[in-house]
């Protein structure tokens, strides 16, 4: 975290029924419409929970019994998004990627478009690091009427994202990725059009504190239907202001010099494999040929005060991951590669 965002955390919280605090939370909704590039009718729910709560209520109160949605599964996120249609008795279909399978156009070409209502995909699939092809997949919904959701969680802020030119219908992020912030809220920003189709006029069964109805009306008017976590909400304004001042681009280039400039340095001091699919500047993932992804991550932290991202299941050997976002800089990646050649 940014020391200006390690700051608004150290105050005390206001009382945030008042207009002030209202004006906070829209000043919050118009640049989150800015960084999503959504238009400025897109609608906010601003969400106390971590991300899977978002994404809990965007598909629970998106779609229902009548839906069948499509999930790309190509990791532990995308299993989530599965697991919630079972939860919320969605139907639905998996296109399950192996772990080191890129998503291709060859993958949308078996698959009839014409029975589903919906795609559920998250952009960076973050136990993998694949990004994946958004030209593909909103092409695929353009071209079935599909109502597009896609978890920009891990994505947004450090990799390209164009909710309106892309066709998203809603955009799921949370304060904790790439924003760089405390966690304890997350977002669901829905465009016009599926607010009044597929929202503004249901009461879905089965979702009460995640209802995204009644968030985005409380938001209208700059408020939640429940407390909210106010300390995230005055971190998420202040840093998303810094933004702004310095332009969402700016952003998207230091992080994505800092993979690849990471990425170069691991080829060419460490025999550590960098996987070829295309790849978020959020992390990089690391493989081991010869294993001791645990040993590693023990090392680091013990004898370097580093931390990395670890892996679980059959990968927990083999494989970790490093992150490229927030407030790191070109020194803790250098540090972290010499760390690594030895
Ligand atoms: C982190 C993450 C989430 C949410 O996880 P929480 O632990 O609930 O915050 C969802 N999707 C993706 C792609 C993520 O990286």
């Amino acid at each position: 975290m940014d020391p200006e965002t390690l700051a608004v955390g150290a105050e005390a919280l206001p009382y945030f029924r008042t207009d002030e605090f209202s004006e906070k939370m829209v000043a919050m909704r118009d640049r989150i419409q800015r960084v999503c590039r959504a238009s400025a009718s897109s609608r906010l729910a601003v969400i106390t929970g971590s991300g899977t709560a978002a994404m809990e209520a965007a598909v629970a109160s998106m779609f229902g019994g009548d839906d069948r949605v499509l999930v790309i599964n190509g990791g532990g996120f995308g299993e989530r998004f599965s697991e919630l249609c079972r939860c919320h008795s969605i139907p639905y279909n998996e296109l399950i990627l192996a772990h080191d399978e890129e998503l291709d156009a060859a993958h949308f070409e078996g698959v009839d478009g014409r029975q589903y209502t919906g795609l559920l995909v998250n952009v960076h699939e973050t136990s993998t690091g694949q990004l994946y092809d958004m030209s593909l997949i909103s092409g695929f919904c353009r071209e079935y009427g599909l109502t597009l959701v896609v978890d920009a969680i891990s994505s947004l802020l450090a990799d390209d994202y164009r909710m309106d030119e892309w066709g998203v219908d809603a955009t799921i992020f949370s304060s904790h990725k790439a924003l760089a912030v405390s966690p304890g809220l997350s977002f669901v920003l829905v465009n016009e059009e599926t607010w009044h189709s597929r929202i503004a006029g249901k009461r879905r069964a089965g979702v009460f504190y995640l209802d995204l109805r009644d968030h985005i009306m409380n938001m209208e008017r700059g408020q939640t239907p429940f407390t909210p976590s106010v300390g995230v909400v005055l971190q998420v304004e202040e840093k998303l202001a810094r933004v702004e001042a310095r332009g969402v681009s700016y952003f998207l280039h230091k992080t994505r010099c800092l993979a690849e400039g990471f990425r170069e340095d691991i080829k060419k001091r460490t025999n550590l494999v960098v996987p070829g699919f295309r790849i978020s500047n959020a992390l990089t993932p690391l493989f081991f040929p010869d294993g001791g992804a645990e040993k590693c991550f023990s090392r680091l932290r013990d004898d370097h005060g580093l931390i990395v991202t670890p892996s679980g299941g059959e990968n927990k050997d083999k494989m970790i991951r490093v992150g490229h976002m927030g407030n790191l800089t070109q020194d803790d990646h250098d540090t972290l590669v010499s760390a690594l050649a030895v």
